[in-house]
């Protein structure tokens, strides 16, 4: 199979040939082709979509195929199946179900490699928080974390923790040794503590300046501290309704483009029609504009959208390239996670997507192979 496309970072017509899911070869196309072609993407946090959520209770193998199979037709290769701060028995049901799901179909374990944990050892402050359950918001506990991890099958690649927590700093280096990667995130923790999590090996800001309170101190706060640590990476949201185009701009200027990534944090209601919904115990509402929150309040409770539109927009709001902006949903991730870059030679593995794209508009997935 050949496929006749642009080159996603350089415009570069390109006639790629495609045998047994490897790249054969890439020559330079004598047509025109008006399709572009780009690693496929890679987001670090998926919830769920369409009402299907990672953290129900009623999880089941289909369950995840049928996310997997949504998320690669907006572009989404392979991502990391996200957990949220629930009960001990919640937690290690939705990571079983993920592990019996992969190890039943080769497939999906590819385009499911690890997993991401963002709770339970979280600020149980309203802001911080987010949409997760305060009941549940508790202190790193590592026998608790060993035993989702076992059910996992080791799979628990990232894990999102509030520095401020009793036990906190023990934990991330236990953690970071075990080689599992450490964000901070829905954290009110001071300006010490963060330094000290770096210090303990946290090494990047889950979706920074969210899961954070409406109001803020304004020199001396916990997202400023995430933003001077040239130590931390930073994932960002950029649906358009989790962060403004100055902030993402400014964010993306300051940790460069080597330090930030971008994802969707699709929620188990991305992709469904406005309306109430509930979900994980929570009373959620997706609005006309495809924002989700917490019913009634104005907190955000995962993003409506996937990384397709999250790319478009980061284009937008950060003036940064078409070529750059796929690389943050791409191989920046790939690389903080460990897992390897996708690279358009030959050889490498047929993990690409062709899409259309003009300056200025949307991004639109035509086919992820
Ligand atoms: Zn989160």
């Amino acid at each position: 199979m050949i496929y006749h496309a642009r080159h996603y970072a350089t415009g570069t017509p390109l006639a790629v040939a495609v045998e047994a899911g490897r790249l054969a070869s890439v020559t330079e196309s004598d047509r025109n082709p008006r399709e572009w072609i780009a690693p496929a993407f890679f987001d670090p946090q998926i919830n769920g979509c369409l009402g299907i959520s990672f953290n129900s209770p009623d999880l089941t193998p289909d369950n995840v195929r049928a996310v997997a199979d949504v998320c690669r037709a907006h572009g989404i290769g392979a991502f990391c199946p996200t957990l949220v701060t629930n009960s001990f028995d919640a937690l290690h049901h939705g990571f079983a179900t993920l592990a019996r799901a992969l190890d039943a179909d080769a497939d999906l374990a590819r385009r499911l490699p690890c997993f991401h944990l963002d709770g339970p050892y979280l600020s149980g402050d309203d802001g911080p928080r987010g949409a997760h359950p305060k009941e549940h918001a508790r202190d790193p506990d590592w026998d608790e974390f060993r035993r989702w991890q076992d059910a996992a099958g080791g799979r628990i690649r990232m894990v999102t923790v509030a520095p401020e927590r009793a036990g906190a700093l023990a934990f991330i280096e236990h953690l970071t040794a075990a080689g599992v990667v450490v964000a901070i995130g829905h954290t009110a923790a001071t300006g010490a503590q963060i330094r000290d999590a770096v210090r303990a090996g946290a090494k990047t800001s889950t979706h920074l300046g969210n899961g954070c309170h409406a109001l803020l101190p304004r020199h001396d706060n916990y997202l400023w501290e995430q933003l001077a640590c040239d130590d931390l990476w930073a994932s960002l949201i950029t649906d358009g309704h989790h962060l403004p185009p100055a902030l993402v701009k400014s964010f993306v200027r300051v940790k460069g483009l080597a330090r930030t990534l971008i994802t969707c944090d699709a929620s188990s209601l991305a992709g469904l029609p406005p309306g109430k919904y509930r979900a994980w115990g929570t009373d959620l509402e997706v609005l006309d504009s495809g924002k989700v929150v917490v019913s009634g309040t104005p907190f955000l409770a995962g993003s409506g959208h996937f990384t397709d539109l999250c790319v478009a927009n980061a284009i937008r709001m950060a003036g940064i390239t078409l070529g750059e902006a796929v690389d943050l949903a791409s191989a920046q991730p790939r690389r903080l996670l460990g897992l390897p870059v996708t690279k358009l030679e030959p050889g490498a593995p047929a993990d690409l997507m062709l899409f259309d794209w003009e300056e200025g508009g949307e991004l639109k997935v035509r086919e992820v192979m």
